[in-house]
């Protein structure tokens, strides 16, 4: 790690890069290397690798019971989860959602034929607007998800009003938000459910996996049968069904890391203080906070870059990315910019300025638990040397 001090030793001036190994936003967080190994032999000396075994029940319950829920589904992952908890919804139409989200959000429906209607966000919180969601329902809305993007909060009781108002099912995208909490219960018990990912590159992994939880029993039972193909006993298949089970050595992970859970989000949180003191009195730089008065992973350091700043959002990220931070644009530019959507809604920009307005002006920083104070110092270095020699 070199001391970013003058603009002369920014790597953008062709001095050498702050880091020889390239630091990724998203570096997976990992529990026990021992204990993982401990239970994979378990996993073989079993033959059980699949098909709801011990460690998949296990794992349920250890995640219903973290965030105080009834039923947690275990899936292979995120997606699948969403397509499964819409289709055992019923859903069908229209389907409101925001566009700044991650586009599997909206192919979940796209891909069993459901139209994603894209509604703005708040660019305070950058989730769902719920004046916004209004004024996309249509006769053929039958549902409304909501993100919660960067495991923040969605204005979730504006939501149910106006889905309790028009019929709707409101359910929850919170791939983001394992451990959250919103006004002090834990995600997982808001809407009809919602929806997790554990791939990777989320706070808590399972290599790849995903579940959906839900205080609903007779959802929960429909969608256990949907992820078997339908099947009820041996040769029994009473529902239409895909392939969405969870594996054994996935479901290790996720107890191993339910372990480490702890330090994980101290990790994430002390990062996220690091980063809060040095890139205060930045101009146009605004650190998307955290409320200290909830639960949370601390998985996602936001920024924001405005007009007032003196260097542009690309011009910082390419910056960052000649000393070897791989720092990114997130969601840019919008689900309704991306080919699939952008053909089916040409116009859709219309109504969607504050997406726009954030998904131009957002950056991701690494944190995560490889990623220590020291390292961050240069990060905010980096920004600080190059935001100042611009201005
Ligand atoms: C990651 C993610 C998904 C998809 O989860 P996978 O496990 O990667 O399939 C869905 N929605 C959002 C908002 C995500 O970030």
């Amino acid at each position: 790690m070199k001391l970013i001090q003058t603009p002369q030793d920014l790597a953008i001036n062709g001095a050498t890069p702050a880091f020889e190994q390239p630091l990724h936003v998203g570096r997976p967080n990992i529990g026990s290397r021992d204990a993982f190994l401990k239970f994979a032999e378990q996993i073989l000396d079993r033959h059980w690798l699949s098909n709801n075994g011990p460690m998949v029940q296990e794992f349920e319950q250890r995640v219903a019971d973290y965030h105080d829920v009834k039923h947690c589904v275990a899936m292979c992952n995120g997606t699948v989860a969403l397509e499964i908890a819409i289709r055992a919804l019923g859903l069908e139409g229209e389907v409101i959602i925001p566009s700044y989200t991650f586009i599997a959000t909206a192919h979940a429906l796209h891909w069993q034929a459901i139209t994603p209607v894209f509604a703005d966000i708040n660019p305070a919180t950058h989730t769902l607007d719920p004046e916004a969601v209004r004024c996309m329902i249509t006769p053929r809305t039958t549902g409304i998800i909501g993100v919660r993007l960067w495991g923040r909060s969605v204005p979730v009781e504006a939501l149910q009003t106006i889905a309790d108002e028009h019929g709707l099912k409101l359910m929850f995208d919170s791939a983001h938000a394992f451990g959250c909490s919103y006004k002090g219960t834990m995600v997982g018990n808001f809407g009809a459910c919602e929806v997790l990912s554990f791939h990777a590159t989320k706070f808590f992994n399972t290599f790849e996996g995903g579940a959906v939880l839900t205080n609903d029993d007779k959802l929960a039972e429909t969608m256990r049968l949907m992820r078997n193909f339908g099947f009820s006993g041996m040769d029994n298949v009473i529902h239409p069904g895909t392939n969405g089970k969870m594996i054994e050595i996935a479901a290790a992970m996720g107890i191993v890391n339910l372990d480490a859970i702890t330090g994980m989000v101290e990790a994430n949180r002390s990062n996220y203080l690091v980063y809060r003191e040095e890139l205060s009195g930045l101009p146009g730089i605004r650190l998307l906070s955290y409320d200290e008065s909830e639960r949370n992973n601390y998985q996602y350091v936001v920024i924001e870059i405005s007009e007032e700043c003196p260097a542009t959002r690309d011009q910082i990220i390419q910056s960052l990315h000649a000393e070897n931070i791989l720092a990114r644009r997130y969601f840019w530019p919008g689900c309704h910019n991306m080919k699939p959507y952008r053909e089916l809604y040409p116009h859709a920009g219309l109504v969607l300025p504050n997406t726009k307005q954030v998904a131009d002006r957002v950056v991701l920083l690494p944190t995560g638990t490889t990623v220590d104070a020291g390292t961050i110092q240069t990060v905010t270095s980096v920004i600080r040397v190059f935001v100042e020699d611009k201005a």
